[in-house]
Order: structure tokens, then sequence, then C-alpha cells
């Protein structure tokens, strides 16, 4: 069997690309199990941060890896959070604190002005110095609503009108999410062109 190590500490995420890639009979094993050392976000795009995180797992754990870099873009707010959605409010990545300081900036731009997207970016690194990193995008349209709205999911999901629907994503269960969302369509593709690096 085949095996991978993947770049984060998030179980929720390990839980959702584990439940993909199992069908493919790949093993994924987290970083943790091989002490791999914390690295710093310093590039300026999801791309770039994905990668940088999945050449630091490959590198301390000898094996192929994966990494996921995710965030929002509000269009209102010339794309912030963007890649620092996770610090937007300070460095220890308080959800909270980010909605609040998030509806705050908003304040009195109308609704049809709150337009906004989940971008993801998956990125996975045959080994450290991969020169063709397989990356995977996708993103997911919505608006920014002006109070929360349901207990689901994590991060901004209970600011995010679905684009289509009445509910934000905090509304939606886990099942729902998975199927439309940013990182359940790039983990889709993923598992497709997985499939393809397996055959080879
Ligand atoms: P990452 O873990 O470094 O990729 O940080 C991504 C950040 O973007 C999270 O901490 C959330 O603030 C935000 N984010 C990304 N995806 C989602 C989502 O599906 N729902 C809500 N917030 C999200």
């Amino acid at each position: 069997m085949s095996k991978l190590v993947l770049a984060t500490g998030n179980r929720g995420k390990l839980a959702e690309i584990m439940e993909i890639v199992a069908p493919l009979g790949i093993k994924i094993v987290p970083q943790s199990e091989f002490a791999v050392p914390e690295v710093a976000e310093t590039g300026l795009s999801f791309v770039e941060n994905a990668i940088i995180k999945a050449r630091n797992a490959a590198r301390h754990s000898g094996l192929p890896a994966l990494a996921d870099d995710s965030g929002l873009e509000v269009d209102a707010l010339h794309g912030a959070p963007g890649i620092r959605s996770a610090r937007y409010a300070g460095d220890d990545r308080d959800d909270q604190a980010n909605n609040r300081l998030l509806l705050s900036r908003l304040a009195g731009i109308p609704a049809d002005k709150r337009t906004a997207r989940f971008q993801c970016v998956i990125v996975f690194l045959r080994r450290p110095d991969d020169p063709v990193p397989l990356i995977c995008h996708a993103d997911w349209e919505g608006r920014i609503v002006d109070r929360p709205k349901g207990e689901n999911g994590f991060g901004y999901d209970p600011l995010f009108l679905v684009a289509g629907m009445q509910r934000t994503s905090a509304e939606l269960s886990a099942e729902e999410k998975n199927r439309i969302s940013h990182r359940g369509r790039a983990l889709a593709m993923l598992a497709g062109q997985l499939r393809g690096w397996m055959a080879r």
C-alpha cells in the first residue's frame, strides 16, 4: 500500500482527506507521527504556502506529502483576509475574534456588495524537490451576512451565506458541505489525479 504524509495538525482535515483517499488503497499518516516541525507560511499565495507545508512534511518524513491551504476572499476588502484568514485578528487562530473583526470591517456595506469566496489549494509532492507539484484548486462563492448563523463547521462558516442557498455554511451538514465546498471539490479532483499517479 502507498503511504503519504499529511501536512496538517487539524483532525477535521485529516478525517476528510482519509475518507477520500482510503478507497484508492493509500494510507495517510499525519505529520505528527514524524515530529515534523512547524514551518513559517511565508508565501504570498495559497499555492506557495501549500507547497511550503508539503515540502516540509516530505523532507522530515521521507514520504510523498499532501498539504492544503485555504482561506476566505472578500471583494469589498480587496481579497482580505485571504492567505491571512486563520490569523486575521492575531496570531492565535481564534475563529470568534476573526469573525468579529470581519463583521466590523464590513459594517455599513450593503448585502449586494458583500460578495466573497472560499479558496482551497491542495498540493501533492512526490519528494521534497519534486519539480512538478500536483496542484488542485477549487473555490466556493457566497456572501458575508451581518450576524453569525448556524452551529456546524468552523472558521468563517457562520458568516458565509452559500450562493444559491438561503443558508450559511454553518447550517449545512458535513456531508452537504463536503459535496459542494471548496475543500470537498479540491479533494475530489485530487482523488482523480492520485488514481492516475498510482497507476503509473
Ligand atoms: P489553513 O488551515 O492555514 O488552511 O487556514 C485556513 C483558514 O481559512 C481557516 O482557519 C478558516 O479561518 C478559513 N477557512 C478555510 N476553509 C474554511 C471553511 O470551510 N469554513 C470556514 N472557514 C474556512
